[in-house]
């Protein structure tokens, strides 16, 4: 076995591969740049050595620091992780030459299978279903759409060296192809300084569905079940969950030996996921192979009880794999979600800053992978992740459930993050009928996400909640000495509920007896109880038999209240307040209409319009580049440009003022 493994990575994948590492009684290291001094993977390794600046270019890109760190720190084999050097043929020879041994695969395997159009011809020859499609490089749009027009539309533009959604495109007719190639060139350029792109039939209505493999160095191969990643959000993965809803046994099983055909063509070992997307008559086509460990990789874990991790350390150690194809049964059902600091609200832009509280849920079936803690820091470097929330029960419904509680009781503060988003999708009945497709984001939120759209739940519960904790207020009051009259201890009082500003407003009775608040709204008795204690930010109680879990944050006078994804405000008041409140004057808001503002921070690289332009509804305005995405922004109304404060090449914080319109 090694002596002791290094980790080339950062955030919640470092820490997860320590915690197994750690676990087999293996000595740790881990590499850090600027940004990540006080991270929690540097925290976790056993030693840990600085390897530069914070851009990633800089420090965790770069090989030749890789190899110094273990040298300096003695590590005889070196995880990559997801990301960053673990599909890179480079660092792999550069550790073969350095007598350092790479857990993950051999260097043929990740370089046939890193590019899209290689790998698509060693599936053909290996007997693997692929995408229809033209197998050549296209060289400018012009042949785009001579090639799309032979496949027939609609056809995806994709970069052969792509990743992570990056660098694709759908194209319905030829205007769209001409667009979209040229896109995806320079979308590929920026990220993977490699601009090939191919053309593939477009699958309608697909499901992603994925194979993890696991290989040891004797020929032996595994398939471990699939990963069910339909639900994306620019191609990119959101939600995943083991098993499929969709697949049966059979279709499971051509998939997976399929895949292991395709490892064995390529002498692979290792843990590697083979990527398909499957039709509604599960017809399945081979996308690409990963050859590292994915993110989504929990899930598996979940329902296999392997640890995958381990399993990967012990065949790049030189082991047999300790288990055979029989070996593996399915058991369970298995959710992940991807938490992200980013706002829902506001077209999910990335959202940076540090975790000013934070604490993530606990309980049974519940797993969180994370990389950062409460006062930890997300940093414009690094991909936005805060971390991935994982809920295992034992069949799909129980996974739900156990998701949206694990959910309800994720408290993070200080940046903006998906939980609203999240809470919605998994809680949304199309998810829970199990009948969705890659489309299903943009098919239920056509024009993206917003406060409308949260999860709603019975209105009574925080109506019945802000009162428990009014009336815990008060009567800690009345503990003190020398109230003035009217602030006395009263068993039973009379409250009004103003929520949301006066949307609505309720009035109450609140009663504490045996250890229970009776609380009546609308003729009907809640009986509540908690423990919970004034200044906790999770209000955990038990409403009428149903446990409910919310988030409160007091601001004020006025409660915020957080629970399946909504935000609620509430200030409970006497009713003599609540009657001379509506005599206060509101605050009008600025009128903003008349300017495009960056929705994001992120780099300005077009500027499609100048001053006295006439603009038409859906025109494109400017594109900003943010997290290697090209964001386009269009006109949603008419108008005449006045002003053009921005320029090209201006790096744009939020809300920074792009254009202004008469
Ligand atoms: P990346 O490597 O960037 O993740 P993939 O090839 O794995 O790119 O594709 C990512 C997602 O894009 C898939 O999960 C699927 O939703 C969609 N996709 C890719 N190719 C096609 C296709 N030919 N037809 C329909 N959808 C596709």
């Amino acid at each position: 076995m090694f002596k002791k493994i290094l980790v080339a990575n950062r955030g919640e994948i470092a820490c997860r591969v320590f915690r197994t590492a750690k676990a087999m009684g293996i000595p740790t290291v881990a590499v850090y740049s600027d940004a990540d001094r006080d991270a929690l993977h540097v925290m976790m390794a056993d030693e840990s050595v600085y390897i530069g600046p914070s851009p990633s270019v800089e420090s965790y890109l770069v090989i030749e620091k890789i190899i110094d760190a273990c040298k300096a720190s003695g590590a005889d084999a070196v995880h990559p992780g997801y990301g960053f050097l673990s599909e890179n043929k480079k660092f792999c020879q550069a550790l073969g030459s350095a007598g350092i041994s790479f857990i993950g695969p051999g260097v043929k395997a990740i370089d046939s299978m890193g590019d899209k159009i290689t790998s698509k011809a060693i599936a053909i020859k290996a007997g693997v279903n692929v995408v229809p499609g033209y197998d050549g490089i296209v060289q400018n749009s012009d042949e785009a759409v001579e090639v799309a027009k032979g496949i027939g539309f609609p056809v995806m533009l994709k970069a052969s060296a792509g990743g992570g959604g990056k660098g694709m495109r759908v194209a319905w007719n030829e205007k769209e192809c001409i667009e979209g190639f040229e896109r995806a060139t320079s979308e590929a350029l920026s990220s993977f300084g490699d601009g090939r792109i191919f053309v593939e039939k477009y699958i309608k209505d697909p499901r992603h569905i994925e194979i993890q493999i696991m290989a040891d160095g004797f020929g032996n191969i595994v398939y471990l079940g699939e990963r069910e990643c339909s639900i994306q959000r620019r191609h990119q993965k959101v939600i995943e969950e083991a098993p499929s809803p969709f697949l049966t046994e059979a279709v499971r099983k051509k998939m997976g030996e399929q895949s292991v055909l395709l490892a064995k063509a390529v002498d692979y070992q290792s843990a590697g996921t083979v990527e398909f997307i499957v039709d509604s008559d599960m017809n399945f086509y081979f996308l690409e192979m990963n050859t590292r460990l994915q993110v989504e990789h929990p899930v598996t874990e979940a329902v296999t009880g392997f640890d995958l991790v381990e399993l990967m350390i012990r065949v790049a150690a030189g082991e047999k794999l300790p288990l055979s194809q029989g070996d593996i049964r399915l058991q369970g059902w298995a959710i992940e979600a991807r938490v992200y600091a980013e706002d829902p609200f506001l077209n999910f832009m990335p959202s940076m800053g540090r975790l000013g509280r934070y604490i993530s849920p606990q309980g049974e079936g519940v797993r969180v992978d994370t990389g950062i803690t409460e006062g930890g820091e997300v940093s414009r470097f690094y991909d936005p992740m805060i971390s991935k929330l994982i809920a295992y029960g034992s069949d799909r419904n129980e996974a739900i459930e156990r998701m949206i509680d694990a959910l309800d009781a994720y408290y993070i503060r200080g940046v903006q993050h998906n939980i609203s988003f999240l809470s919605a999708l998994v809680a949304h009945p199309r998810f829970s009928s199990g009948e969705f497709t890659t489309n299903f984001i943009n098919d239920e939120y056509p024009n993206g996400f917003n406060p409308g759209l949260v999860f709603q739940d019975d209105p009574a519960i925080c109506v019945v909640a802000a009162t428990v904790i009014h009336k815990k207020h008060n009567d800690r009051g009345a503990m003190i000495s020398g109230q003035l009259s009217g602030h006395e201890y009263v068993p039973l009082e009379e409250l009004v509920v103003i929520m949301d500003n006066g949307v609505t407003a309720h009035q109450v009775t609140v009663e504490y007896s045996n250890q229970t608040y009776s609380v009546t709204l609308d003729d009907t008795v809640y009986c509540i109880a908690t423990d919970w204690h004034i200044g906790e930010a999770l209000f955990k109680a038990k409403i009428n038999g149903r446990t409910i879990c919310l988030q409160v944050d007091e601001v004020g006078r006025a409660l915020h209240l957080f629970h399946r994804g909504a935000k609620k405000e509430a200030l409970v008041v006497s009713p003599r307040v609540a009657e001379l409140s509506c005599h206060m004057l509101t605050k009008e808001p600025p009128d903003m209409s008349k300017h495009l503002l960056s929705p994001m921070p992120g780099l300005l690289i077009k500027l499609t319009v100048k001053v006295g332009d006439i603009v038409k509804i859906g025109q494109e305005l400017a594109i900003v580049e943010a997290m290697k995405m090209e964001n386009s922004l269009h006109a949603i109304s008419e108008g005449v440009v006045k002003k053009t404060p921005a320029n090209v090449g201006d790096i744009l914080a939020v809300g920074q003022l792009i254009i202004e319109f008469k």
